[in-house]
């Protein structure tokens, strides 16, 4: 079966990877360093990066390090992976979903807006297959209502908005470097902002809520081997194994880029003519660097053209159930019905594959069986 996604691993990853077994570092040490340093510069304009095990933990520690708690409100998007809603309830936040933009399948801003509460905390867009959401727009609606702008950019590292990289544009953004997404450390996230004080508590929420910087701890002169846990915290730490992974494949990045870019084009040409699908369209002001390859068909034949393509072997996907559709979110009295946009987007989407590696044979084989499965 052809995957939807999967990693691009190169012998300088190999390398990467076991020169570090050979050192003195497993876990967090100079790579890490190294990884966040230069993640900070590939975003530039940001206080620097925190890396973490997860785009999971990543979304945790970026709710924390917010300030979000017990009795504070996230207004998110539905059409997304659930730990962009569920990170936040482990929180004790209370999750409020907004609908999304029937072209992009992004959270809508509108949407969000009239969706605020009071107590809102957080609002959290996720970069939907890797178009950046307008996080100018979002910003400043956030804080207009007394809330900062989470960016869940699980899909859209290298992506682009008015000139700028994702990671600079949002009050802190979250990145996941899990194998299908556009860089991999196996598992493997990192916070960004520009606010070294969210940043201070992002970094100790990674790991146990320990502080070390003297200027920072509650009593001085005590010996050198003091530190003090000021905060809850978990062990978050990403292992210097693979943040020389992620050293590695950031210098790829463009790479992959311009690989993802080439594969979606090669698609849209393919499938431009075929009756009965909408494909995936760049905004105006966007270069996305594409995590996902979103196509659309009616609702009444999804599922089937979904299993014909299963049964030539394409291993599509549908990204995403509404995330209220869940039973955790039903049995809270989430109800279907919330945000019909996304919930239409969902019943009709279908993801082709797409990753580095794909050729351009096998773009081409997934365009005729697409062209098949549309026809039968
Ligand atoms: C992948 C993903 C996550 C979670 O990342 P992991 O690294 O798998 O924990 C969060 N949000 C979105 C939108 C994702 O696609």
């Amino acid at each position: 079966m052809l995957p939807y996604g999967r990693q691009s691993i190169d012998e300088r990853d190999i390398e990467a990877v076991v020169a570090a077994l050979r050192s003195d570092w497993l876990t967090t040490g100079p790579l890490v360093d190294r990884f966040e340093k230069d993640l900070a510069e590939h975003v530039g304009g940001v206080a620097g990066a925190v890396a973490v095990t997860s785009g999971t933990a990543a979304l945790h520690t970026a709710y924390a390090a917010a300030g979000v708690g017990p009795g504070d409100v996230v207004v998110t998007t539905p059409l997304t992976f659930v730990a962009t809603a569920s990170t936040a309830m482990q929180l004790g936040a209370r999750i409020v979903f907004a609908d999304v933009e029937e072209a992009s399948g992004n959270l809508d801003l509108a949407a969000a807006e009239a969706a605020v509460e009071p107590g809102t905390k957080v609002i959290a867009a996720v970069d939907y297959a890797g178009v950046p959401v307008d996080a100018a727009a979002f910003t400043s609606m956030a804080h207009k209502n007394g809330a900062l702008l989470l960016e869940d950019a699980a899909h859209s590292i290298g992506s682009l908005r008015d000139g700028v990289p994702v990671g600079r544009l949002a009050d802190v953004t979250a990145f996941s470097f899990f194998p299908t997404k556009n860089m991999t450390t196996a598992e493997g996230g990192a916070v960004v902002s520009p606010d070294s004080g969210l940043l201070q508590r992002a970094r100790a929420f990674k790991a146990h809520g320990v502080v070390r910087d003297a200027a920072l701890l509650r009593r001085s002169d005590v010996g050198p081997w003091y530190h003090e846990v000021q905060t809850l915290g978990l062990n978050y730490r990403l292992p210097d194994v693979l943040a020389a992974l992620g050293i590695a494949q950031l210098s790829r990045l463009n790479e992959f880029a311009a690989r993802r870019a080439a594969i979606c084009s090669r698609y849209a040409e393919a499938l431009a003519d075929v009756e009965g699908i909408v494909l995936p369209e760049d905004p105006p002001g966007t270069v996305p660097m594409r995590h996902l390859y979103p196509i659309r068909v009616e609702v009444a034949r999804r599922r089937q053209i979904f299993e014909r393509l299963r049964e030539d072997g394409i291993g599509v996907q549908v990204n995403y159930i509404p995330a209220y559709f869940h039973p955790l979110f039903e049995d809270l009295g989430y109800r279907r019905g919330l945000c019909p946009v996304a919930e239409e987007f969902s019943a009709r989407e279908i993801s082709l594959p797409l990753f580095p590696d794909l050729t351009d044979a096998q773009v081409d084989e997934v365009a005729e069986a697409v062209r098949r499965a549309v026809a039968a």
